[in-house]
């Protein structure tokens, strides 16, 4: 199979779990949604940024990251000389939870496999991401004023916790963080073989252990 072959294969599977997403009933999140949130970005995207799930304006457009966060992330990437074209953006959850609350551990679980396949087609070099709830779902034990900025590297991918941008937008030392973090995400990226390996094997004590988190300060 030729490279352009297996480009519309990719985009075909994308492309199916957007549209098993669209009538997805998993969890009950679905009851009060207007329009579920796939995500969206190009197929070979070297960036995958991960937020936790549709506000208000998501759930009218069915397009992520649309509102006042939207617009910042949008700036966010304009620093890097990225435009959201370039990345691929989505969420833990596909659905909006209604008011803005956090999503329930049983809605991750239910929504998780639609976020793994999309990891799988779409193989990012990087997964930059954004706000407590998608760092859990890579780094389960870590705290996220601890490891923002940091590059781990698990199942051999690069993964960058940062603040979310909504967070960040109203409070400023969250807002000089997240810019720092993202100003730094070239550099993070082009020296990947550098960031230390947390595995699925690592014991999860020893992911919190603080000792084990200094060692991974080497970065700053
Ligand atoms: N916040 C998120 O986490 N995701 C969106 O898509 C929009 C806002
Ligand atoms: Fe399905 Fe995910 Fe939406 Fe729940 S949040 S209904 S699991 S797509």
């Amino acid at each position: 199979m030729d490279k352009k072959e297996k480009k519309r294969l990719a985009e075909a599977t994308l492309t199916q779990i957007a549209s098993e997403v669209s009538v997805c009933e998993r969890c009950m999140l679905h009851h009060s949604r207007k329009l579920a949130v796939p995500g969206e970005g190009p197929v070979d995207a070297e960036i995958m940024f991960i937020g936790e799930g549709p506000g208000f304006h998501e759930n009218q457009q069915g397009r992520p990251f649309v509102g006042a966060a939207g617009k910042y992330l949008d700036e966010l990437l304009g620093k890097i000389q990225l435009k959201r074209e370039d990345v691929f953006i989505t969420n833990v959850v596909k659905c909006r939870p209604p008011n803005n609350r956090d999503p329930q551990p049983d809605e991750l679980s239910a929504c998780s496999d639609y976020l793994e396949r999309q990891i799988q087609v779409i193989n990012p070099t990087a997964i930059v991401t954004l706000g407590r709830y998608s760092m859990a779902r890579f780094l389960p034990n870590a705290k996220i004023s601890d490891v923002h900025g940091q590059a781990f590297k698990i199942k051999g991918r690069l993964v960058v916790p940062m603040f979310h941008p909504a967070a960040a937008l109203h409070q400023p030392s969250l807002k000089l963080s997240i810019e720092r973090d993202f100003a730094r995400l070239p550099e993070l990226i082009s020296k990947s073989s550098k960031a230390p390996v947390v595995d699925d094997e690592t014991p999860p004590e020893n992911k919190s252990d603080p000792t084990q988190l200094s060692l991974f300060n080497f970065l700053e």
